[in-house]
Protein backbone atom coordinates (compact mmCIF):
# COMPACT_ATOMS: atom_id res chain seq x y z
CA UNK A 1 0.00 0.00 0.00
CA UNK A 2 1.28 3.81 -0.79
CA UNK A 3 2.20 6.00 2.23
CA UNK A 4 -0.37 8.27 0.73
CA UNK A 5 -3.23 5.97 1.12
CA UNK A 6 -2.07 5.08 5.09
CA UNK A 7 -2.42 8.93 5.77
CA UNK A 8 -5.76 9.38 3.54
CA UNK A 9 -6.85 6.63 5.55
CA UNK A 10 -5.98 7.06 9.10
CA UNK A 11 -8.12 8.43 11.62
CA UNK A 12 -4.84 9.49 13.85
CA UNK A 13 -1.13 10.20 13.46
CA UNK A 14 0.26 6.98 12.30
CA UNK A 15 3.96 5.84 13.09
CA UNK A 16 6.66 4.94 10.81
CA UNK A 17 10.41 3.95 11.40
CA UNK A 18 13.25 4.43 9.28
CA UNK A 19 16.44 1.77 9.64
CA UNK A 20 20.41 1.78 8.04
CA UNK A 21 20.93 -1.42 6.93
CA UNK A 22 23.95 -2.96 8.54
CA UNK A 23 27.49 -2.92 7.88
CA UNK A 24 28.33 -5.93 5.29
CA UNK A 25 28.90 -9.00 6.42
CA UNK A 26 26.06 -8.83 8.67
CA UNK A 27 22.68 -10.64 7.64
CA UNK A 28 19.13 -10.11 7.42
CA UNK A 29 19.21 -10.92 11.20
CA UNK A 30 20.88 -7.54 12.34
CA UNK A 31 17.68 -6.02 10.64
CA UNK A 32 15.28 -7.84 12.46
CA UNK A 33 17.01 -8.10 15.71
CA UNK A 34 16.61 -3.98 15.40
CA UNK A 35 12.84 -4.30 14.25
CA UNK A 36 11.66 -7.20 16.14
CA UNK A 37 10.46 -5.00 19.67
CA UNK A 38 9.32 -1.93 17.26
CA UNK A 39 6.96 -4.04 15.54
CA UNK A 40 4.51 -4.00 18.12
CA UNK A 41 3.42 -0.16 17.42
CA UNK A 42 2.32 -1.48 14.22
CA UNK A 43 4.38 0.88 11.94
CA UNK A 44 2.16 1.86 8.51
CA UNK A 45 5.44 1.41 6.72
CA UNK A 46 9.32 1.23 6.96
CA UNK A 47 11.89 3.57 5.52
CA UNK A 48 15.33 2.05 4.52
CA UNK A 49 18.17 3.98 3.71
CA UNK A 50 20.48 3.69 1.05
CA UNK A 51 24.53 4.67 1.53
CA UNK A 52 26.50 5.40 -1.83
CA UNK A 53 29.70 3.43 -2.13
CA UNK A 54 33.23 5.73 -1.17
CA UNK A 55 35.46 6.14 -3.92
CA UNK A 56 39.29 4.66 -2.91
CA UNK A 57 42.34 4.89 -4.96
CA UNK A 58 44.17 1.23 -4.41
CA UNK A 59 48.37 2.09 -5.71
CA UNK A 60 49.15 -0.53 -8.13
CA UNK A 61 52.56 -2.70 -8.24
CA UNK A 62 53.72 -0.28 -11.19
CA UNK A 63 52.94 2.69 -8.85
CA UNK A 64 50.09 4.07 -10.02
CA UNK A 65 46.58 4.59 -8.71
CA UNK A 66 43.47 2.72 -9.89
CA UNK A 67 40.21 3.78 -8.69
CA UNK A 68 37.82 1.08 -6.40
CA UNK A 69 34.66 1.98 -5.10
CA UNK A 70 33.92 0.30 -1.70
CA UNK A 71 30.71 -0.60 -0.84
CA UNK A 72 30.38 -0.48 3.12
CA UNK A 73 26.52 -1.39 3.39
CA UNK A 74 23.84 -3.82 1.17
CA UNK A 75 21.52 -2.04 -0.96
CA UNK A 76 18.18 -1.10 -0.15
CA UNK A 77 15.70 -3.84 -2.93
CA UNK A 78 17.08 -7.03 -0.75
CA UNK A 79 16.51 -5.44 2.72
CA UNK A 80 13.13 -3.76 1.87
CA UNK A 81 11.97 -7.49 0.09
CA UNK A 82 12.77 -9.09 3.14
CA UNK A 83 10.80 -6.67 5.33
CA UNK A 84 7.87 -7.09 3.29
CA UNK A 85 7.71 -10.51 3.60
CA UNK A 86 9.60 -10.99 6.76
CA UNK A 87 6.73 -8.47 8.69
CA UNK A 88 4.55 -7.63 5.60
CA UNK A 89 4.63 -3.95 6.24
CA UNK A 90 5.03 -1.68 3.43
CA UNK A 91 8.95 -0.98 3.09
CA UNK A 92 10.09 2.49 1.71
CA UNK A 93 13.42 2.31 0.06
CA UNK A 94 15.32 5.58 -0.21
CA UNK A 95 16.55 6.42 -3.93
CA UNK A 96 19.40 8.44 -4.06
CA UNK A 97 21.14 10.21 -7.39
CA UNK A 98 24.58 10.24 -6.29
CA UNK A 99 26.66 6.99 -7.87
CA UNK A 100 24.29 6.11 -10.18
CA UNK A 101 23.49 6.19 -13.51
CA UNK A 102 19.95 6.49 -15.12
CA UNK A 103 20.52 2.81 -16.13
CA UNK A 104 21.49 1.75 -12.80
CA UNK A 105 18.56 3.78 -11.21
CA UNK A 106 16.11 2.03 -13.89
CA UNK A 107 17.27 -1.09 -12.65
CA UNK A 108 16.98 -0.45 -9.56
CA UNK A 109 13.03 0.27 -10.26
CA UNK A 110 12.49 -2.37 -12.05
CA UNK A 111 13.41 -4.74 -9.27
CA UNK A 112 11.05 -2.71 -6.70
CA UNK A 113 8.37 -2.90 -9.07
CA UNK A 114 8.78 -6.69 -10.00
CA UNK A 115 8.76 -7.17 -6.16
CA UNK A 116 5.40 -5.11 -5.58
CA UNK A 117 7.09 -2.59 -3.74
CA UNK A 118 4.76 0.58 -4.15
CA UNK A 119 7.02 3.65 -2.61
CA UNK A 120 10.22 5.03 -2.65
CA UNK A 121 11.81 8.19 -1.34
CA UNK A 122 13.83 10.05 -3.69
CA UNK A 123 16.74 11.86 -2.27
CA UNK A 124 19.93 13.78 -4.39
CA UNK A 125 22.30 12.02 -1.82
CA UNK A 126 25.55 14.06 -0.26
CA UNK A 127 28.72 14.54 -1.63
CA UNK A 128 31.03 11.91 -2.04
CA UNK A 129 33.96 11.83 0.84
CA UNK A 130 36.77 12.69 -1.83
CA UNK A 131 34.31 15.49 -3.31
CA UNK A 132 33.65 18.96 -2.13
CA UNK A 133 30.61 19.40 -3.77
CA UNK A 134 28.08 17.15 -5.08
CA UNK A 135 28.65 15.86 -7.91
CA UNK A 136 26.19 13.31 -10.26
CA UNK A 137 27.64 10.13 -11.80
CA UNK A 138 28.28 10.54 -15.73
CA UNK A 139 24.78 9.74 -17.18
CA UNK A 140 22.85 10.19 -13.60
CA UNK A 141 20.15 12.23 -12.40
CA UNK A 142 21.52 15.97 -10.62
CA UNK A 143 19.15 16.77 -8.45
CA UNK A 144 16.31 14.77 -6.74
CA UNK A 145 13.52 16.58 -8.91
CA UNK A 146 15.54 15.07 -11.83
CA UNK A 147 15.02 10.97 -10.05
CA UNK A 148 11.75 11.75 -9.08
CA UNK A 149 10.42 13.07 -12.71
CA UNK A 150 12.31 9.38 -13.73
CA UNK A 151 9.95 7.17 -11.16
CA UNK A 152 7.02 9.29 -12.45
CA UNK A 153 7.81 8.73 -16.08
CA UNK A 154 8.58 5.02 -15.51
CA UNK A 155 4.85 5.49 -13.43
CA UNK A 156 3.37 6.52 -17.22
CA UNK A 157 5.59 3.41 -18.81
CA UNK A 158 7.92 5.64 -19.97
CA UNK A 159 11.32 3.61 -19.22
CA UNK A 160 14.97 5.40 -21.18
CA UNK A 161 14.85 2.56 -24.02
CA UNK A 162 11.78 1.21 -25.82
CA UNK A 163 12.63 -2.45 -26.43
CA UNK A 164 9.97 -3.86 -24.66
CA UNK A 165 6.12 -3.47 -26.66
CA UNK A 166 3.57 -2.07 -23.65
CA UNK A 167 5.69 -2.39 -20.55
CA UNK A 168 4.29 -2.19 -17.90
CA UNK A 169 4.14 1.06 -15.46
CA UNK A 170 5.28 1.49 -12.18
CA UNK A 171 3.04 2.59 -9.77
CA UNK A 172 5.07 4.05 -7.10
CA UNK A 173 3.90 6.74 -4.26
CA UNK A 174 7.21 8.67 -4.29
CA UNK A 175 8.50 11.49 -1.42
CA UNK A 176 11.02 13.98 -0.84
CA UNK A 177 12.94 15.34 1.46
CA UNK A 178 12.16 18.97 3.19
CA UNK A 179 14.70 21.04 5.63
CA UNK A 180 12.66 22.96 8.49
CA UNK A 181 16.29 24.52 9.16
CA UNK A 182 16.80 25.22 5.22
CA UNK A 183 18.74 23.09 3.14
CA UNK A 184 22.65 23.69 3.66
CA UNK A 185 23.77 24.78 0.53
CA UNK A 186 20.39 26.77 -0.07
CA UNK A 187 21.14 30.34 -0.23
CA UNK A 188 17.73 31.02 1.71
CA UNK A 189 14.41 29.62 3.01
CA UNK A 190 12.24 30.66 0.14
CA UNK A 191 14.72 29.65 -2.56
CA UNK A 192 14.92 26.22 -0.83
CA UNK A 193 10.73 25.73 -0.63
CA UNK A 194 10.80 26.98 -4.18
CA UNK A 195 12.60 23.91 -4.78
CA UNK A 196 10.40 21.83 -3.05
CA UNK A 197 7.24 23.25 -4.43
CA UNK A 198 8.54 21.93 -7.81
CA UNK A 199 9.57 18.67 -6.74
CA UNK A 200 5.85 18.20 -5.58
CA UNK A 201 4.47 19.89 -8.38
CA UNK A 202 6.73 17.28 -10.33
CA UNK A 203 4.74 14.30 -8.64
CA UNK A 204 5.90 14.53 -5.01
CA UNK A 205 3.21 12.83 -2.69
CA UNK A 206 4.69 13.69 0.57
CA UNK A 207 7.29 15.71 2.22
CA UNK A 208 9.43 13.75 4.99
CA UNK A 209 11.60 16.49 6.94
CA UNK A 210 14.93 16.61 7.88
CA UNK A 211 15.48 16.15 11.79
CA UNK A 212 14.17 18.92 14.00
CA UNK A 213 14.92 19.31 17.91
CA UNK A 214 12.70 22.17 18.36
CA UNK A 215 9.34 21.77 17.18
CA UNK A 216 8.61 25.50 16.29
CA UNK A 217 10.62 25.07 13.21
CA UNK A 218 8.71 22.44 12.36
CA UNK A 219 5.74 24.55 12.57
CA UNK A 220 7.20 27.37 11.25
CA UNK A 221 8.77 25.27 8.17
CA UNK A 222 4.87 23.82 7.26
CA UNK A 223 3.28 27.29 7.53
CA UNK A 224 5.99 28.74 4.78
CA UNK A 225 5.55 25.87 2.77
CA UNK A 226 1.53 26.10 3.08
CA UNK A 227 1.76 29.66 2.35
CA UNK A 228 3.78 28.81 -1.10
CA UNK A 229 1.18 26.82 -1.97
CA UNK A 230 2.52 23.17 -1.04
CA UNK A 231 -0.13 21.52 0.15
CA UNK A 232 1.13 17.37 0.34
CA UNK A 233 1.43 15.58 4.17
CA UNK A 234 4.84 16.78 5.69
CA UNK A 235 5.97 13.78 7.68
CA UNK A 236 8.10 14.81 10.77
CA UNK A 237 11.52 13.16 10.96
CA UNK A 238 12.65 12.49 14.59
CA UNK A 239 16.28 11.46 15.97
CA UNK A 240 16.52 10.93 19.42
CA UNK A 241 20.09 12.28 21.30
CA UNK A 242 22.28 9.54 23.32
CA UNK A 243 25.27 10.75 23.57
CA UNK A 244 27.54 13.93 24.53
CA UNK A 245 28.99 13.67 20.96
CA UNK A 246 26.09 14.29 18.94
CA UNK A 247 25.90 17.86 20.47
CA UNK A 248 28.48 18.50 17.44
CA UNK A 249 27.98 15.66 15.00
CA UNK A 250 24.56 16.43 14.61
CA UNK A 251 25.06 20.28 13.95
CA UNK A 252 28.03 19.50 11.57
CA UNK A 253 26.16 16.86 9.82
CA UNK A 254 23.33 17.68 8.98
CA UNK A 255 22.98 21.54 9.69
CA UNK A 256 20.24 21.66 12.27
CA UNK A 257 20.25 23.27 15.90
CA UNK A 258 20.05 21.68 19.48
CA UNK A 259 18.00 24.39 21.83
CA UNK A 260 19.93 25.63 24.06
CA UNK A 261 17.34 24.26 26.92
CA UNK A 262 18.39 20.62 25.32
CA UNK A 263 22.18 21.16 25.09
CA UNK A 264 22.27 22.74 28.71
CA UNK A 265 20.33 19.52 29.86
CA UNK A 266 23.00 17.35 27.94
CA UNK A 267 26.11 19.61 29.34
CA UNK A 268 25.17 18.91 33.13
CA UNK A 269 24.80 14.90 32.52
CA UNK A 270 28.04 13.11 33.35
CA UNK A 271 27.46 10.10 31.78
CA UNK A 272 25.92 9.14 28.33
CA UNK A 273 23.17 7.03 29.80
CA UNK A 274 22.17 10.30 31.37
CA UNK A 275 22.23 11.86 28.02
CA UNK A 276 20.12 9.08 26.88
CA UNK A 277 17.39 9.75 29.69
CA UNK A 278 17.26 13.45 28.60
CA UNK A 279 17.15 12.64 24.65
CA UNK A 280 14.44 9.82 25.30
CA UNK A 281 12.11 12.57 27.33
CA UNK A 282 13.10 15.06 25.07
CA UNK A 283 11.80 13.55 22.35
CA UNK A 284 8.89 12.23 24.17
CA UNK A 285 7.76 16.01 24.67
CA UNK A 286 8.60 16.91 20.92
CA UNK A 287 6.24 13.90 20.03
CA UNK A 288 3.31 14.27 22.00
CA UNK A 289 3.22 17.65 21.09
CA UNK A 290 3.73 16.64 17.35
CA UNK A 291 0.91 14.68 17.68
CA UNK A 292 -1.44 16.80 19.68
CA UNK A 293 -1.05 19.43 16.62
CA UNK A 294 -2.39 16.68 14.49
CA UNK A 295 0.68 15.39 11.99
CA UNK A 296 -0.09 12.72 9.36
CA UNK A 297 2.87 9.93 10.69
CA UNK A 298 5.73 10.66 13.62
CA UNK A 299 9.13 8.68 11.80
CA UNK A 300 11.74 8.01 13.87
CA UNK A 301 15.30 7.84 12.58
CA UNK A 302 15.61 4.44 14.85
CA UNK A 303 19.46 4.46 13.51
CA UNK A 304 20.70 2.00 16.73
CA UNK A 305 18.79 3.42 19.14
CA UNK A 306 15.38 0.97 18.80
CA UNK A 307 15.23 1.15 22.64
CA UNK A 308 15.07 4.64 22.52
CA UNK A 309 12.48 4.61 20.38
CA UNK A 310 10.74 1.89 21.89
CA UNK A 311 10.51 3.89 25.05
CA UNK A 312 9.02 6.92 23.53
CA UNK A 313 6.23 5.02 21.03
CA UNK A 314 5.22 3.13 24.33
CA UNK A 315 4.25 6.11 25.84
CA UNK A 316 2.24 7.16 23.23
CA UNK A 317 0.20 4.89 22.04
P1 LIG B 1 17.57 18.24 -3.67
O1 LIG B 1 16.11 18.35 -3.53
O2 LIG B 1 18.11 17.91 -5.02
O3 LIG B 1 18.20 19.60 -3.15
C1 LIG B 1 19.62 19.73 -2.98
C2 LIG B 1 19.98 21.21 -2.94
O4 LIG B 1 19.80 21.78 -4.24
C3 LIG B 1 19.12 22.07 -2.03
O5 LIG B 1 19.93 23.10 -1.53
C4 LIG B 1 18.03 22.64 -2.93
O6 LIG B 1 17.53 23.86 -2.45
C5 LIG B 1 18.79 22.76 -4.24
N1 LIG B 1 17.99 22.48 -5.44
C6 LIG B 1 16.99 21.57 -5.56
N2 LIG B 1 16.57 21.53 -6.84
C7 LIG B 1 17.33 22.41 -7.52
C8 LIG B 1 17.38 22.81 -8.89
N3 LIG B 1 16.54 22.30 -9.78
N4 LIG B 1 18.31 23.75 -9.26
C9 LIG B 1 19.16 24.28 -8.35
N5 LIG B 1 19.14 23.94 -7.03
C10 LIG B 1 18.25 23.01 -6.64
N6 LIG B 1 21.12 10.72 1.95
C11 LIG B 1 21.57 9.50 1.55
O7 LIG B 1 22.67 9.41 0.98
N7 LIG B 1 20.84 8.36 1.75
C12 LIG B 1 19.63 8.38 2.36
O8 LIG B 1 19.01 7.32 2.53
C13 LIG B 1 19.12 9.64 2.80
N8 LIG B 1 17.91 9.73 3.40
C14 LIG B 1 17.41 10.97 3.75
C15 LIG B 1 16.11 11.06 4.30
C16 LIG B 1 15.58 12.31 4.66
C17 LIG B 1 14.18 12.39 5.21
C18 LIG B 1 16.37 13.49 4.50
C19 LIG B 1 15.83 14.82 4.93
C20 LIG B 1 17.65 13.40 3.97
C21 LIG B 1 18.18 12.16 3.58
N9 LIG B 1 19.44 12.04 2.99
C22 LIG B 1 19.91 10.81 2.57
C23 LIG B 1 20.30 13.23 2.84
C24 LIG B 1 20.09 13.96 1.48
O9 LIG B 1 20.52 13.13 0.43
C25 LIG B 1 20.91 15.25 1.55
O10 LIG B 1 20.33 16.14 2.49
C26 LIG B 1 21.18 15.95 0.23
O11 LIG B 1 22.20 16.94 0.47
C27 LIG B 1 20.00 16.67 -0.39
O12 LIG B 1 19.06 15.79 -0.84
P2 LIG B 1 17.66 16.33 -1.43
O13 LIG B 1 16.94 15.16 -1.93
O14 LIG B 1 17.00 17.22 -0.46
O15 LIG B 1 18.22 17.19 -2.69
Amino acid sequence: MKVIEHINQAKDTLISFEVLPPLKGKGINAIYNHLDPLMEFKPSFINVTYHRSETMFKKQADGSFNKIEVRKRPGTVGICAAIMQHYNVDPVPHLICGGFTREETENALIDLAFLGIDNVLVLRGDAAKNETFFEPEPGGNRYAIDLLKQVIDLNHGIYLEEEVKDPGKGTFCVGVAGYPEKHFEAPNKATDIAYLKAKVEAGAEYVVTQMFFDNQKYFDFVQSCRAAGINVPIIPGLKPITNKKQMTILPRTFHVDLPDELSAEIMKCKADADVELVGTEWLLNQSRELKKAGVPVLHYYTLGKPKVIWNVVKELV
